[in-house]
């Protein structure tokens, strides 16, 4: 589908976007594979004016779609009164976001702990990294496959070896285990440990589920030997899988939750948030930020809640995500699909999931290939059963065509 834009901006060639952008930006993306121009509930259209069914969400962010109403006018109406204070004062968005994460994190009775606001999920994770070290404790304890983000702290907790190893010397006593092994976990955690971080859905490593009772290990093993358990909900929490948190399904208390992407729906802010004693690790002087907790982010997080409470989301991620797997599943290229809610993995018997992305960019979906056999998706949660349906038609279709 084409679409006639208005303004020089527009009227200009992907061609000439993507030469200016090799000219001017980083090369750590490589060459972006579309030049975007605008977006509207589940849909983006580029330069060209072609529509793509958005099923990544700005890699799990965009969870309210493009454009939402409510949080253009949450925005709109936050940096027309009141853009950004330093943190020398407070806002009534922040303090209030602040709350309402702790009341989700209670399931509705508010938990006991304390928030610190960031901008992006690395950051969260920065943050929640030093507040392990105030334990008094400096090992951590991470999993094979996990991905908590690039900065150098972040970075240190990060499993990819082809990502750490170039900024190396990175922050260290960090020990690594094999993902969802619960003797493993048993094995490496003993007094000495500050903290076992683990993602509840591995996203970045293609959409990786643990087997039922990790999540639970992990807290029984943590309480036993006085860590903390520290779970990463950057990709998994503000309702992706269906629940506000991933982890919320297993029943566990962790002491320190990250969150980010979702929180905003494309307007950047993380959060680190400590239950009950970990609220109370970072003491004054022990970290800040200029832009975490920002007035306009937080208004942005308060529509967020506010529009996946009225609009039922939680309840529309977990049919439409499920619907989704089902379809998929059935295709014989397809091994498995994994997942809960709108966090999807589609796991191939070979591997051409790149391949099997890059047709459907062509064929009008964005969809992403975690890994050479894994294609994940994790569209808008607006997303409705219809758009689903039609997605999955055309992405069986490709995965047929891959192997033709
Ligand atoms: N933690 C997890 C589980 C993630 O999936 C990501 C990003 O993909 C991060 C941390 C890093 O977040 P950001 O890219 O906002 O720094």
């Amino acid at each position: 589908m084409t679409e006639q834009f208005a303004g020089t901006a527009q009227q200009t060639t992907s061609a000439e976007w993507q030469e200016r952008y090799a000219a001017s930006l980083m090369n750590t993306f490589g060459p972006p594979q579309r030049v975007l121009v605008r977006g509207e509930g589940p849909y983006v259209w580029d330069v060209d004016g072609n529509r793509y069914l958005d099923l990544l969400g700005g890699i799990a962010v965009n969870v309210l779609g493009h454009a939402h109403p409510a949080l253009v006018r949450a925005v709109t109406e936050q940096v027309s009164t009141l853009g950004h204070v330093s943190n020398f004062f407070t806002s009534f968005p922040q303090v209030e976001l602040a709350e309402r994460l702790l009341a989700l994190l209670g399931g509705g009775e508010r938990a006991e702990g304390k928030v610190f606001f960031t901008s992006s999920g690395t950051e969260a994770n920065e943050a929640a990294f030093k507040a392990t070290r105030r334990t008094g404790r400096t090992k951590v304890v991470v999993a094979d496959g996990a991905f908590h983000g690039r900065t150098m702290g972040a970075l240190a907790l990060t499993a990819k070896a082809a990502y750490r190893e170039p900024f190396e010397p990175l922050p260290g006593d960090v020990l690594r285990v094999a993902y969802g092994d619960v003797a493993a976990l048993e094995a490496a955690v003993d007094d000495t440990v500050a903290a076992v971080l683990l993602e509840p859905i591995q996203g970045e490593a293609g959409v990786v589920v643990p087997p039922q009772g990790y999540l639970e290990a992990a807290r029984r093993i943590t309480s036993e030997h006085g860590a903390l358990l520290w779970i990463d909900e950057v990709q998994t929490g503000m309702g992706r899988t269906g629940d506000w948190f991933a982890h919320s399904a297993s029943g566990v208390t962790p002491d320190l939750v990250t969150v980010a992407k979702g929180l905003g729906g494309g307007v950047p802010i993380g959060a680190c948030i400590g239950l009950g004693a970990a609220g109370e690790l970072l003491q004054p002087g022990n970290h800040g930020t200029t832009f975490g907790g920002n007035p306009v982010a937080t208004a942005a997080g308060l529509a967020v809640v506010d529009a996946i409470e009225s609009e039922g989301l939680l309840q529309n991620a977990r049919t439409v995500g499920d619907q989704l797997r089902a379809d998929l599943a059935a295709h014989p290229l397809v091994a498995e699909t994994t997942g809960r809610g709108l966090l999807v993995g589609i796991v191939l018997h070979q591997p051409v999931a790149p391949q099997v992305a890059t047709a459907a960019l062509d064929a009008g979906l964005v969809v992403n290939a975690a890994t050479p056999e894994r294609l994940r998706l994790a569209p808008p949660l607006v997303l409705t059963a219809e758009q689903a349906s039609g997605a999955a038609k055309t992405l069986a279709m490709l995965l047929t065509e891959a192997t033709a």
